[in-house]
C-alpha cells in the first residue's frame, strides 16, 4: 500500500508545510506536484487551474513536459481534465488514451500513460482547478487513492483561494445579467405562483484553514459543533409553526434522524484523524456525499441523499463561529434564489416575505420540496444557469404552472402574474373542498386514487390529500441512506410505522429496488453499460436471496394481526415471481416454527415493469393476488428509450396508440381474471394521462401526492362513456400520438385538466 494510505497526516503536513513556506508561489506549486507524485508512486502529477472561470490552464507538472507548462490550455468539458471539472467528479480510468474524450496535447507528451486518476479542486462548492495523477502501466487506482487525492486536493484549493497563483476576480464568475427582462425556464416543483426582489440564498461556507495543527483539538471542535448542531434541531422542532405536527414537521423529524447518523461521524471523525481541520473533515465527507448523489439517477434518492448537505454546511458553520440566522434579511416579498436548499435552511426564512424559490438543481421530492409545498410557496428547480443571469434585488416573478422564472418582468407579465394568483387560490379552495369527496365520475364510476411513497415523511400526506392508501411503498430508500445494510428490526420499525399511519388504508410494499442507478453503499458492483437493464432489483434479491429474506421478514413483522400487501419489482417472467414466492413461504414458515404472530392475510403482487411478463400474463393472473403497472420502467423498455436521458425526455409519447392498446389488452386480461391492477408510474398523476388510462378501463391510480387532487378534479367532471368509445376507436390508429384529440375532446366535453 503506498505510503500516503497509512499515513495521510504526514503528507498533508509535509504539503502544508510546503505551501506556506517561503519562495515564489509557483516554485512552491512545482515542489507540492513533486510531493504528491513521490508519494502516489505515480510518474506524473499536474495541477490544471480554472482561468477566467472556462479555461483550464496546466499550472505545475511533474513527469509531463516542462514547455507544456502554462502552455497547455482546455475548455471546461474539453478533454479528460475538462471532464472532471465539468462533472466535478474524480475520473479513474486505467486506459485513458481510449476514453472517447481524450484530447491528446503533442506537447504534453503524455500518450505514453495508460492509467489516469483526476479529481476536481473545489472552492466553495466550484471547481477551480483540477489534480491528475498518472501512470505508464495500466491500472485502476484503487478507492483509498482516489480517496487521498480528494482530501490532497483541499489543501491546494487553499493555495488557490490565497489568489497568489490566479487572480482571485478570475476565481469569481461574470455575472451575465443584462438588465433587459429575461424568460428563466425550469421544473415546476411546487404549485402556485409568487413574486418579489431576489434574494441569495448563500449556503457556502469558507474554508480557510484545511490541516490540523492539533488533531485531539480538531476531534473536539467536531464533537461540540455536533452536539451543538442537534440542539439547534430540537429548537427548531420546536418552533411554533410546527407545533400542530404535519408534512413539514415529519420531515424535520427526519432530517433529525440525519443530524444522528452513526456512520456520517464516523467518516468525520476518521477524517479529523487523518489530519484535516474539523471544518475541512466536515467538507471532505461532504463531497464524498455528493460524489455517490451524483451516481443516483433517481431524483427522489438523490434529494434525500443531498439532505447531508444541508446538515455539514450547517455543521462547519457551528464550528467557526458563524451563528448569524438568514430569518432576519427579509424585509419585503422576496424570491429565494439559490443552487440548492435544504429543508432546514428553508425553515430558517421567514415565510412572510418569502413568495417563491428558484434553484439550479432540485426535484419534484426533495424535502425542500415537500416543505415548500406544505407552506404553499411556488417553487421552480432545474433552471440552468440561474445565478448568473440575476441580481440581487431585483423583480422575480415565478409561475409553477409554466415552469418559468421571469427576472425584471415587463408590466404584461406582471399583469398576468396577478391573474394567475387569482386562479390558484380558487383552484387550492377546489381541491380543499373536494379531498374528502369520492373520486366518481360523472356517471357513477368508481376510481381509486392511491398515493406513491417512499419515507416517513411521505405518511402525512395521505390525509392532506384524502388518498386511499398507498399503492406504491418503494421501500429502497431506507438502504440509500444508510451507511450499512439497515438490520431486520430497523426495517420493521418503518414498515410498522407506514401501517399504523395507514390505519385502514393498504400500504402496498414493494419489495427493495436497488441496483442499476440506485447503488447502495454496502453493495459493491461492477460499472455497467446499461444499469438500468442490469443486476437490479429481483435480480439482486434473487442472485443475494438472504437479503430479500431479510426484508420480507422484516415485513412480515411489521404486519402481524394485520393485512400484509407485498410485490416484487422488475419481474421478467413468472418464474421468477414462483421463485420469490417460494422464499416468501419459506419465512411464513420460520414466522410459525418461532411461534410470532402472522399477518391475518398475506395478498402477493407483482410489477409489471418488463414487457416479456405481458405474453405471460394468463399464467401471471394466476399466481398473483394484484397486479401494479410501472409505467416509468415500463415504457423505456416497450420503446427502447432511456426514462433519464434528457435528449429522449419527448420523443415519444405516452398517448401513443401502440402504448394505449398494448397497455388496454393488459387491463382486460386481468379484469377478466378477477385480478385488481394499479398503474403506478408517473403517468398516471398527469390528468390527460389519467383521463385516457380510466378509458381504457383502469380503475386504480397510484400517483404523487400532489397529484391527487387535480386528477381527483378531472375525473370528478368525467363521463366515462363517451370518453371510452373515443379513445377505444383511436387505439389503433398510426399516429405518434393522439394527445391532441384528447385535449380536444376534453375541451369539447368540460372536463377539467
Ligand atoms: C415504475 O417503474 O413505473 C415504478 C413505479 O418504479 P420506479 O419509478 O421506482 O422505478
Ligand atoms: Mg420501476
Amino acid at each position: 500500500m503506498p505510503d500516503h494510505v497509512s499515513q495521510p497526516r504526514l503528507l498533508l503536513r509535509r504539503l502544508h508545510s510546503v505551501m506556506a513556506g517561503s519562495g515564489k508561489p509557483q516554485d512552491r506549486l512545482d515542489r507540492v506536484v513533486r510531493v504528491i507524485a513521490q508519494n502516489m508512486v505515480a510518474e506524473v502529477c499536474s495541477i490544471y487551474l480554472a482561468r477566467a472561470g472556462s479555461v483550464l490552464e496546466l499550472f505545475a507538472t511533474e513527469g509531463l513536459k516542462e514547455e507544456a507548462v502554462h502552455l497547455t490550455r482546455l475548455s471546461v468539458g474539453e478533454g479528460l481534465v475538462g471532464l472532471v471539472a465539468e462533472r466535478g467528479l474524480p475520473l479513474n480510468l486505467s486506459e485513458a488514451p481510449q476514453h472517447p474524450r481524450f484530447a491528446y496535447r503533442p506537447e504534453t507528451g503524455e500518450d505514453i500513460y495508460h492509467s489516469f486518476l483526476g479529481v476536481p479542486i473545489l472552492r466553495t462548492g466550484r471547481v477551480v482547478g483540477v489534480l491528475v495523477v498518472q501512470n505508464v502501466a495500466p491500472r485502476r487506482y484503487k478507492p483509498e487513492e482516489v480517496e487521498a487525492l480528494q482530501t490532497i486536493s483541499m489543501v491546494i484549493a487553499e493555495l488557490v483561494a490565497s489568489g497568489e497563483l490566479v487572480d482571485k476576480r478570475e476565481l469569481t464568475e461574470d455575472s451575465g445579467s443584462t438588465g433587459e427582462p429575461i424568460t428563466l425556464d425550469g421544473l415546476a416543483l411546487a404549485g402556485g405562483v409568487g413574486a418579489g426582489v431576489a434574494v441569495f440564498h448563500q449556503p457556502q461556507v469558507r474554508i480557510t484553514r484545511t490541516v490540523a495543527d492539533d488533531i485531539d483539538e480538531e476531534r473536539t471542535r467536531l464533537e461540540d459543533a455536533i452536539a451543538e448542531m442537534r440542539l439547534q434541531l430540537e429548537q427548531m422542532l420546536e418552533h411554533p409553526d410546527l407545533a400542530h405536527g404535519g408534512e413539514h414537521r415529519e420531515v424535520l423529524e427526519t432530517y433529525r434522524m440525519f443530524a444522528y447518523d452513526q456512520g456520517w461521524q464516523e467518516k468525520m471523525r476518521d477524517a479529523v484523524m487523518s489530519g484535516l481541520t474539523a471544518e475541512a473533515a466536515v467538507d471532505r465527507v461532504q463531497q464524498e456525499n455528493r460524489m455517490r448523489m451524483a451516481k443516483i439517477r433517481d431524483p427522489y434518492l438523490r434529494e434525500r441523499i443531498s439532505d447531508f448537505d444541508d446538515l455539514a454546511v450547517r455543521l462547519i458553520r457551528i464550528i467557526q463561529g458563524d451563528t448569524s440566522s438568514h430569518r432576519a434579511k427579509l424585509t419585503e416579498d422576496s424570491v429565494l434564489v439559490a443552487r440548492t436548499l435544504g429543508p432546514a435552511e428553508l425553515m430558517d426564512y421567514d415565510r412572510k416575505y418569502l413568495k417563491a424559490i428558484v434553484l439550479e438543481e432540485g426535484s419534484s421530492t426533495s424535502h425542500v420540496t415537500i416543505i415548500a409545498r406544505a407552506m404553499g410557496i411556488a417553487m421552480i428547480g432545474r433552471v440552468t444557469g440561474l445565478l448568473t443571469h440575476v441580481e440581487p434585488g431585483e423583480p422575480v416573478v415565478v409561475d409553477s404552472a409554466s415552469g418559468h422564472a421571469y427576472v425584471r418582468p415587463a408590466d404584461d407579465v406582471l399583469e398576468s402574474y396577478k391573474a394567475n394568483l387569482k386562479l390558484q387560490e380558487q383552484l387550492l379552495a377546489e381541491y380543499a373542498a373536494e379531498r374528502d369527496l369520492a373520486a366518481e365520475t360523472l356517471d357513477g364510476e368508481k376510481i381509486t386514487l392511491l398515493m406513491n411513497a417512499g419515507l416517513l415523511v411521505d405518511l402525512p400526506s395521505l390525509d392532506s390529500t384524502g388518498a386511499e392508501g398507498i399503492g406504491l411503498f418503494r421501500t429502497e430508500f431506507q438502504f440509500m441512506v444508510a451507511p450499512a445494510l439497515p438490520r431486520v428490526d430497523e426495517q420493521t420499525r418503518v414498515y410498522a410505522a407506514a401501517i399504523e399511519a395507514a390505519g385502514d388504508r393498504p400500504v402496498v410494499f414493494r419489495t427493495l429496488d436497488i441496483g442499476g442507478d440506485k447503488p447502495v453503499p454496502f453493495l459493491p458492483r461492477d460499472e455497467e453499460e446499461n444499469p438500468a437493464m442490469g443486476w437490479r432489483a429481483i435480480r439482486i434479491a434473487l442472485d443475494r436471496p438472504a437479503l430479500l429474506r431479510y426484508q420480507l421478514r422484516a415485513l412480515l413483522y411489521a404486519a402481524a394481526g394485520r393485512t400484509l400487501h407485498v410485490m416484487f419489482p422488475m419481474i421478467a417472467e413468472v418464474a421468477e415471481l414462483k421463485r420469490c414466492k417460494s422464499i416468501l413461504n419459506k419465512e411464513l414458515l420460520r414466522l410459525k416454527k418461532y411461534d410470532k404472530e402472522p399477518p391475518t392475510e398475506v395478498k402477493v403482487g407483482c410489477m409489471l415493469e418488463v414487457p416479456s411478463l405481458a405474453w405471460q400474463m394468463d399464467l401471471l393472473v394466476k399466481e398473483v393476488d394484484f397486479l401494479s403497472i410501472g409505467t416509468n420502467d415500463l415504457m423505456q423498455f416497450f420503446f427502447a428509450c432511456d426514462r433519464s436521458n434528457p435528449r429522449l425526455a419527448n420523443r415519444y409519447d405516452l398517448l401513443a396508440p401502440p402504448v394505449l392498446s398494448f397497455l388496454h389488452g393488459i387491463v382486460q386480461t386481468c379484469h377478466k381474471a378477477g385480478v385488481p391492477v394499479t398503474l403506478c408510474g408517473e403517468m398516471g398523476g398527469r390528468p390527460i394521462e389519467a383521463m385516457a388510462l380510466v378509458a381504457l378501463g383502469l380503475r386504480r391510480l397510484s400517483i404523487s401526492p400532489t397529484s391527487v387532487g387535480p386528477v381527483k378534479r378531472m375525473i370528478r367532471s368525467l363521463n366515462l362513456k363517451a370518453l371510452e368509445g373515443f379513445v377505444t376507436s383511436n387505439i389503433s390508429s398510426a399516429e405518434h400520438s393522439i394527445r391532441d384529440k384528447l385535449i380536444h375532446f376534453a375541451r369539447d366535453h368540460d372536463i377539467k385538466l
